[in-house]
């Protein structure tokens, strides 16, 4: 047996940052970027107009109030967009709109909530001091500034960052293309009729989900029998196509535990029992040089195998720090049993009351009875050593993902 960390070095040893690809920006949405965005100019990159309104010398419009308002000639109209390159002389004003450049000559923009709203002549009732409403070049982003960092995965904001600094495509990690296969005589897809001894297969379609949520492209497979010509010509059909294949059945001490009939001595594939609850049977290596996950059939341990082992690949092959899921300090809302010598991954409620955690477990932990791990949001996570803990102590929780 091998503790969890030991197995999870093994995996991130053999896993590898996948090798970097120009992509179109929208395309690029949810990958992580392989190279520092600079901006190539300053943003804004010219002085604009922060309102619509009226571009003044501020010294002109000083004595402005609403008893006696100042009057200035409107010479000209400036809208965001323009690109002829205009100016006032002291005395005068232009109307201007947001975004517009500021006219050569001008200090302050007046809105036009301040003013008459005037044509040819505008009444100011306000004074208002140099740069007043002016956005400045360069006030948001400097030219030459990093407006996103390499090792960020690109969401909406980060999106729109690289699209203002001129950039329509972008070189990021691609997200990882994982093969999803259940394998099990007993499996049906849902949506057909069960009959005796038969269930519907849910493992490779909570695992796809899974992937996708760890950033990853997840890709579910037709279910495969359990027979060894079968699971062979499987992986000889996915290794072309896949970044890594998810595989789950077939790997403990059963007579049809096929995966690890057909797998074991091949490549780097290893099979060992790891000291946790759920998911004691693993198997990990490399295919032709692609990672192989081989995950228990335990619908929750193939769950908790996918969140402690391959998660944390999938991160490194993005090119991202291989982090446990976020997890918190919280307090034990029931006593809670653990076995001796697992670590123990406990399904659980966690909630946020009053400044502090509390979590409370499952009634029900058994490894077929994913119910309990629908209505979970967290797993408590108990050390090897610990064999009983009473409500009040203080536990680290893994918030799941949603
Ligand atoms: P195995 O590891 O293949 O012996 O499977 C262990 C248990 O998990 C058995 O009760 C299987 O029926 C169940 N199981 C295996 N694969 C799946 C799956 N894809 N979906 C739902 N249950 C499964
Ligand atoms: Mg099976």
């Amino acid at each position: 047996m091998r503790s969890v960390d030991e197995h999870l070095t093994e995996i991130l040893g053999g896993v590898a940052a996948l090798p970097p690809l120009d992509l179109a920006l929208l395309e690029a949405h949810g990958t992580v970027l392989a190279e520092p965005v600079t901006a190539p100019v300053p943003l804004p990159p010219f002085d604009n107009s922060a309102m619509d309104g009226y571009a003044v010398v501020a010294a002109d419009i000083a004595a402005a109030t609403e008893a006696d308002p100042v009057v200035l000639p409107v010479v000209g109209d400036i809208v965001a967009g323009d690109s002829g390159v205009s100016a006032i002389r002291p005395g005068l004003t232009a109307r201007i709109m947001t975004g517009a450049p500021v006219p050569a000559g001008a200090d302050a923009v007046i809105p036009v909530e301040w003013t008459d709203g005037g044509n040819a002549n505008v009444r100011v009732s306000r004074a208002a001091p140099a740069g007043n409403y002016i956005r400045r070049a360069g006030e948001d982003v400097v030219a030459g500034q990093v407006v996103v960092d390499a090792g960020t995965r690109l969401g909406a904001p980060q999106i729109g960052m690289i699209a203002a600094v001129g950039r329509s495509r972008v070189t990021v990690r691609p997200k990882p293309r994982v093969v999803v296969v259940a394998t099990g005589d007993e499996l049906r897809e849902p949506g057909s009729p069960l009959g005796h001894g038969q269930i519907w297969e849910s493992n490779a379609y909570m695992l796809t989900a899974a992937v996708a949520e760890a950033g990853g492209t997840g890709f579910r497979q037709a279910t495969v029998e359990d027979e060894p010509g079968k699971v062979l010509e499987m992986f000889e059909d996915q290794l072309v196509r896949a970044d890594a294949i998810v595989t789950t059945g077939g790997v403990s001490m059963g007579t049809k535990d096929v995966v690890k009939e057909v797998l074991a001595g091949t490549g780097t594939v290893g099979f060992h029992k790891v000291r946790m609850r759920p998911g004691k049977p693993q198997g990990f290596g490399l295919l032709e040089g692609t990672p192989v996950f081989t995950l228990p059939g335990n619908p929750v341990s193939a769950y908790v195998s996918f969140q402690v082992f391959v998660r944390p690949a999938l991160r490194a092959m993005q090119g991202l720090d291989s982090d446990p899921l976020p997890t918190v300090s919280a307090v034990l809302a029931n006593d809670v049993k653990s076995p001796a010598g697992l670590r123990h991954f406990m399904r659980g409620k966690l909630s946020f009351d009053r400044g502090a955690y509390t979590v409370t477990a499952a009634e029900v932990q058994g490894s077929h009875q994913l119910g309990s791990l629908a209505s979970a949001n967290a797993l408590i996570e108990l050390p090897e050593d610990v064999e009983f803990l009473p409500a009040g102590s203080h536990v680290d929780v893994m918030r799941l993902p949603s």
